[in-house]
């Protein structure tokens, strides 16, 4: 069945990557600038979905200005450009991959599998420089309303980057999703080691506020490793851990009113959604809803939830 979307507007204009299309090593799309002091190298990476033109207009402003860090050095990198190719703003949510979902791919064993999607090539390519890269930062949006946030993964170092990276002010510990890994879910970042990857969900897809709030990450990424100016200190971020993932089971799934992601739930087994005969409730006090999806298909994450960590 048709799960029919509200219209989106789209405030911002895709950004002319020919520039970039050729990459400047191994890797299309992805452009290294380095310091002569040596430092850590930093990967940011944007368009994992094609349509999230956000990160995209960011790392092309870097670029046409001449970005070059304190010390280390950066790779700017445009991910999914099949999809990004297909933009259209008419149809701004059609184009978010080709084939699969580039961020559901990142488990080695899918890696090294015999799959042979658009996406899947693409993943391989890029796999080089993900398992150079001391930090990755992956810039995302979201369709729907919802204060910014930071996945960090399960492990303390990507939790502590996030804290020092100064915002967005909430953290989110996950582990993920079961429709596949994500590229901050690969062992290069989940498992013991020292490579940290964090992927900033910077507002919803298509508004100029999201723009500037991947600007200040990106911003306050550099600062913290010591590639670009420190900023201002922020209050410190809110740090939440994933309990629970909501699958819509039937189509007639609904929320009982349009939850905004980030918001907070004072009491334990509010109603916040009817899924046939099933209510969904909070399971704790204090509950925050993690991205909500207003429309979930069945069989597709409708929310997730999650409890403050001090
Ligand atoms: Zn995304």
């Amino acid at each position: 069945m048709m799960h029919a979307l509200p219209h989106f507007e789209v405030a911002l204009a895709p950004p002319d990557l020919r520039p970039w299309l050729a990459g400047d090593g191994e890797i299309p799309g992805f452009v290294t600038r380095a310091a002569t002091a040596p430092g850590p190298h930093l990967l940011l990476l944007s368009l994992m979905h094609g349509n999230e033109i956000a990160g995209a207009i960011v790392l092309d402003r870097m670029l046409r200005d001449g970005f070059v860090p304190a010390r280390g050095r950066v790779t700017l990198g445009f991910a999914n450009l099949d999809a990004f190719s297909a933009f259209d703003p008419a149809r701004p949510t059609q184009s978010r991959f080709v084939e699969e979902d580039l961020n559901r791919v990142w488990d080695p064993a899918v890696l090294a599998g015999r799959g042979n999607s658009v996406e899947l090539r693409r993943a391989r390519q890029i796999l080089p420089v993900v398992l150079a890269a001391d930090v990755v930062l992956d810039l995302h949006s979201m369709l729907w309303p919802s204060e910014p946030l930071v996945l960090a993964g399960l492990v303390s170092r990507g939790i502590g980057l996030a804290r020092r990276m100064g915002g967005p002010g909430l953290i989110v510990a996950d582990a993920g999703h079961a429709s596949g890994k994500r590229l901050i879910d690969h062992p290069r970042f989940s498992e013991p080691g020292t490579a940290t990857a964090l992927l900033v969900e910077a507002g919803q897809h298509w508004r100029t506020e999201t723009v500037a709030m991947m600007q200040r990450g990106v911003a306050g990424l550099l600062g913290a490793l010591g590639m670009g100016p420190q900023l201002a200190e922020e209050p410190p971020a809110r740090c939440a851990e994933v309990t629970e993932t909501v699958v819509a089971e039937t189509a007639t799934f609904s929320f009982v009113r349009p939850w905004r992601g980030g918001e907070v739930v004072a009491r334990a087994r509010t109603v916040l959604a009817l899924d046939g005969e099933r209510e969904v409730r909070t399971p704790y006090d204090e509950c925050l809803l993690v991205m909500p999806s207003l429309r979930p298909a069945p069989g597709h994450t409708a929310v997730r939830l999650a409890r403050f960590v001090v």
